[in-house]
């Protein structure tokens, strides 16, 4: 078979760009090594803990806040084989729901490993060793990352785990000790910590996501030890971890250099994810690769093969599906002679803990850093009618505008559905609003958005009207 294109790797930065590679009128091929489609995101990734997230947090709202609602249940308990199950049915509904959109889209799927034989001819090797080869034009690679494991920590899959197996646990920890404090680790974390588990962060730096403006971790911390009870040993670097039936001890160095052990019975690796480019032959097409395993690519997301792309976990910049969805469109349009453009200021970056965290361009460190001149303007949920009606006061929305034009060039908001939320944000920095624009826009009342408004007024002559 020859194809226009041939993607390799169907998470969210591959499957969206075969689609539109044949909305484009391209003939186009999806190599997929498992028999399901959707990769990481959806098989092992956002989809799943989403779903254990909010089976987790409807437990945890019956058994803590429903009395206050005047709700009285009883024998309250956690089936975590159902929660299980139900996460494994959302899964094949988007499963199935991908494999429909490719026969929609007349795209062809092979099952199998995907490898270049040369710049134009790709094997793939199925799960049973048969071997076929296709024909392309242009290639797109998607291969997406895999878990970072670090040597003197041994992933077992069984008590020392990475987010794979976190999603299909058999029963509740007791004590999970969670190594990293970044968006997975907190966001697993939480889902065990709502069922009953205590929950033990150790975290090398001095803060949770440390990536954010530093007051959504700060406000995060302070949440997550509230209602979940989680403790935080910051500054520990961990130096070993070992398995003694049904025990794990993790050893770490406080701060002041002493060693310290903890016991669990799961150890939850969440120390980040590196690029995956295993077997897929790129020397073969003389592929090279940049920095800590990335594929290289120039602006243009195009490899130093032209016709060869890569897109999503791969290449550079923020490992997340939505970035990897923006950049499969970009390729194909791009193929087609389209000049698209992706801001990638404007990615935006959530954590679906509760409450949510979300934020959108400049945070206020990179505003100092960058010396520049600007206001802020902050909102808590606190002083918001709908969050006191949903018994959700916990956080803010905090807006960045640059001092004299008063154009926003950052939002930061911890709160509740703060990953819907952001989206106003993103909106409003495309079309470079002022933080007026958004101070004299209708938001309906009582809604959580109504906090983005009076922060925005507090960021403009400090007149936010409700505190
Ligand atoms: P992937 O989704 O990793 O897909 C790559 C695919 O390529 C895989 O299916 C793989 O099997 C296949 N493949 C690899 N090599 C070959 C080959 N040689 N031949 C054929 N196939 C091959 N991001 C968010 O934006 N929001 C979230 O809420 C979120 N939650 C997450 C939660 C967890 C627990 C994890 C682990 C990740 C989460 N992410 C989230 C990150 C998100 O999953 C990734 O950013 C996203 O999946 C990257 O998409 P991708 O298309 O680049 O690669």
């Amino acid at each position: 078979m020859k194809y226009d294109v041939t993607v390799i790797g169907s998470g969210p930065g591959g499957y969206v760009a075969a689609i539109r590679c044949a909305q484009l009128g391209l003939k186009t091929a999806i190599i997929e090594k498992y028999s399901v489609l959707g990769g990481t995101c959806l098989n092992v990734g956002c989809i799943p803990s989403k779903a254990l997230l909010d089976s987790s947090e409807h437990y945890h709202n019956a058994a803590h806040t429903f009395k206050e609602h005047g709700i009285d249940l009883e024998n309250l308990q956690v089936n975590l084989e159902q929660m299980i199950n139900r996460k494994s049915g959302v899964i094949k509904s988007n499963n199935d729901g991908i494999a429909y959109l490719m026969k929609k889209n007349k795209i062809d799927v092979y099952n199998g490993l995907g490898s270049f034989v040369n710049k134009n001819t790709i094997k793939i090797t199925g799960q049973d060793g048969a071997e076929q080869q296709i024909e392309t034009d242009k290639t797109i690679i998607a291969t997406g990352s895999k878990p970072v494991n670090l040597p003197f920590l041994p992933i077992d899959k069984n008590r020392i785990i990475t987010s794979t197996e976190a999603l299909t646990l058999k029963e509740v920890p007791k004590h999970m000790i969670v190594i990293g404090g970044g968006v997975i680790g907190l966001e697993l974390g939480s889902v065990y910590a709502r069922l009953g588990a205590k929950v033990s962060v150790v975290e090398y730096t001095d803060a949770l996501i440390p990536t954010m403006d530093r007051a959504l971790g700060k406000e995060l911390q302070r949440v997550l030890k509230k209602t979940l009870g989680f403790q935080f040993f910051f500054g520990h670097k961990v130096t070993g971890a070992q398995v003694e039936g049904d025990v794990v001890k993790v050893t770490a160095e406080t701060p002041k250099g002493e060693t310290i052990t903890m016991e669990g019975d799961y150890c939850l690796v969440s120390v980040g994810r590196k690029p995956y480019t295993e077997g897929l032959g790129l020397e073969n097409a003389g592929v090279q690769l940049a920095e800590r395993g990335m594929i290289a690519v120039d602006d243009h997301l195009q490899t130093n093969v032209p016709g060869i792309y890569a897109i999503g976990d791969v290449v550079r910049g923020a490992m997340l599906a939505h970035k990897a969805e923006e950049e499969g469109v970009l390729v194909a349009e791009q193929i087609v002679g389209q000049k698209p453009h992706i801001n990638y200021n404007l990615i935006p970056g959530v954590v679906y803990t509760w409450p949510e965290v979300a934020g959108v361009g400049l945070n206020e460190e990179q505003l100092k850093e960058q010396g520049r001149a600007y206001k802020s303007g902050s909102f808590p949920f606190k002083a918001s009618g709908r969050a006191k009606a949903s018994m959700d006061t916990d956080g803010f929305v905090k807006v960045l505008a640059d001092a004299q034009t008063d154009e926003i060039l950052g939002v930061h908001m911890i709160g509740p559905r703060a990953a819907d939320m952001i989206a106003e944000a993103v909106v409003a920095m495309e079309f470079r609003a002022s933080a007026e624009d958004i101070a004299r826009m209708s938001h309906a009342h009582p809604t959580y958005t109504e906090a983005m408004k009076e922060a925005c007024l507090a960021a403009t002559e400090n007149r936010a009207l409700h505190i």
